[in-house]
């Protein structure tokens, strides 16, 4: 039976994943900006698959809460998405900016709009529309994230949003430059405290993994609802092919083979369209901000199975 066939599970591919990556060397080095992230052992992994019938399969530390940073990026475009439909592309572009994450050049000579929404810039602008159009986008993203995944447990890590605020400079910079060209709603006190309970988000491959399957349902929530029309899931994805992985999209789309969105806490989520979505965490990172291990893990995953959106 092929793997589309019903008696199919993920269980034995990501045992032999996990026994891999065990034994492999270089792991990275855990993100060193603030001390609550530097503190991670490397040598942590896990990794998660949830199919649309909220099915899920783990290794490893599959059910340990990470910061999720980054990652979250990913919800609160889908969240924004859903309730301004192509009014969003006037305030943020789509392209991959080819620079660092957390780069201000790009912004003044195209005025203060940002290349995507994954760069800090852009994702700036993401969460101050989705607190404009919801009063509370932490908490709209909060919601959404603990319905999707049945765990009412995902909440912010207090501390780690202090350290990032006490690590701010550059993101207040981003965020009152964009507010100079009238590109931010909200005071940027009110944006910056958003943006960094945002980042601080703790939740586990088991949580993400399931709380991005409407990205494989195309748009559909897990209750049945419909988040996103089919056409705005593809183009949520077609973002994180594009422009999930910092500024190495293009290696990632070359190993991998699949929309991916990745944090400097060290996880990646990744969707196979109609199929599946991916969690894996593991917090050494490579010179560009992805997690070792996560990318050779996913890389093996959709060589051994064959699945890719190519
Ligand atoms: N919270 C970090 C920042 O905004 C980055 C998060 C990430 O890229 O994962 O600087």
């Amino acid at each position: 039976m092929g793997i589309m066939g019903s008696s199919f599970t993920f269980q034995p591919v990501l045992e032999r994943i996990a026994a891999e990556i065990e034994k492999s060397p270089g792991r990275g080095r855990p993100a060193d900006y603030i001390p609550a992230l530097a503190a991670r052992d490397p040598r942590r992994f896990g990794m998660a698959v949830a199919e649309p019938d909220g099915t899920v399969y783990g290794v490893g530390d599959w059910r340990q809460p990470f910061s999720a940073q980054s990652i979250t990026k990913a919800f609160t475009l889908a969240l924004t998405l859903a309730r301004e439909a192509d009014q969003l592309w006037e305030h943020v572009g789509r392209e991959p900016s080819g620079n660092p994450f957390n780069s201000l050049v790009q912004l003044e000579y195209e005025n203060g709009i940002p290349r995507n929404p994954f760069i800090n810039a852009g994702a700036l602008v993401v969460t101050d529309r989705l607190h404009s159009h919801t009063g509370d986008a932490v908490g709209t993203l909060l919601d959404f994230l603990r319905a999707e995944s049945g765990n009412p447990g995902i909440t912010p890590h207090e501390d780690v949003a202090a350290s990032e605020a006490a690590h701010g400079d550059r993101n207040a910079a981003l965020a009152h430059f964009m507010a100079s060209y009238g590109n931010i709603g909200n005071p940027v006190p009110v944006l910056l405290e958003q943006y960094f309970r945002q980042c601080s988000i703790e939740a586990s491959c088991a949580d993400l993994a399931l709380a991005g399957t409407f990205l494989a349902r195309h748009g559909i929530r897990a209750d049945g609802s419909r988040l996103l029309t089919r056409s705005q899931a593809k183009q949520v994805n077609a973002v994180m092919l594009t422009c999930g992985t910092y500024d190495a999209a293009g290696e990632f789309a070359y190993r991998v083979g699949l929309p991916g969105k990745s944090g400097v806490g060290g996880g990646i989520v990744a969707v196979v369209p109609g199929r599946c979505t991916l969690c894996v965490w593991s917090p050494g990172l490579d010179e560009r901000g992805n997690s070792v291990a996560g990318v050779a893990a996913l890389d093996r995953f959709t060589t051994l199975t064959g699945l890719s959106v190519f």
